[in-house]
């Protein structure tokens, strides 16, 4: 029976390990994620953004319904669409990191919000909290069954076991022979 490996690979929003990816050249450094989980998982950094050439500083981006759906769009610039853009990042990510059990995404982003992202109308209203970031929506459907969180959600400590259980779980899924 093989062992299960010091660190399990998960995948994590750059801005929440301090990488100054954000559009205004910030960050969301998360104490308890680069402390008690960085003593479980090792992480491999991400920034969907920064993937598809948008650069820091940058133009911000939000999520406007069309009538063509959901979209991607700058927020001072709407002709700016980066919405095929981020779902092929998403695909790529999948493809290129095939080992990853987990992901920690950056809650609310318009990127890589997990779900509960503001949407907004194309007259520039708030329309509602009920969507996901492209990315983090092309990472999902590529890879189901991924164990996936958000920085928002470890706060609570149930949730923060479930996750951790949870890709685990996913590990032991995708080797048997540690079982
Ligand atoms: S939320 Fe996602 S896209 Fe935005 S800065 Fe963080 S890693 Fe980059």
């Amino acid at each position: 029976m093989a062992d299960i490996p010091l660190k399990i690979p998960v995948g994590i929003s750059s801005c929440l390990l301090g990488e100054a990816v954000r559009y205004d050249g910030g960050h969301k450094y998360d104490p308890l994620i680069t402390t008690q989980l960085a003593e479980l998982f090792e992480f491999r950094p991400f920034c969907p953004e920064m993937a598809i050439g948008l650069g820091v500083p940058r133009e911000p981006i939000q999520l406007v319904r069309t009538d063509r759906g959901i979209r991607v769009r700058g927020i001072r610039h709407p002709e700016v669409d980066v919405t095929r853009q981020l779902q092929q990042a998403g695909n790529n990510c999948a493809r290129e990191f095939a080992d990853l059990c987990g992901y920690i995404f950056k809650a609310r982003s318009p990127s890589c919000g997990l779900e509960g992202v503001p949407t907004w109308t194309e007259q520039g209203e708030q329309s509602g909290l009920d969507g996901s970031g492209a990315f983090a929506a092309a990472l999902l459907s590529a890879r189901p069954g991924l164990a996936v969180t958000d920085e928002a959600r470890l706060q609570n400590p149930d949730l923060r076991v479930q996750f951790i259980e949870a890709v685990f779980s996913r590990y032991r899924s995708q080797h048997p022979e540690c079982d």
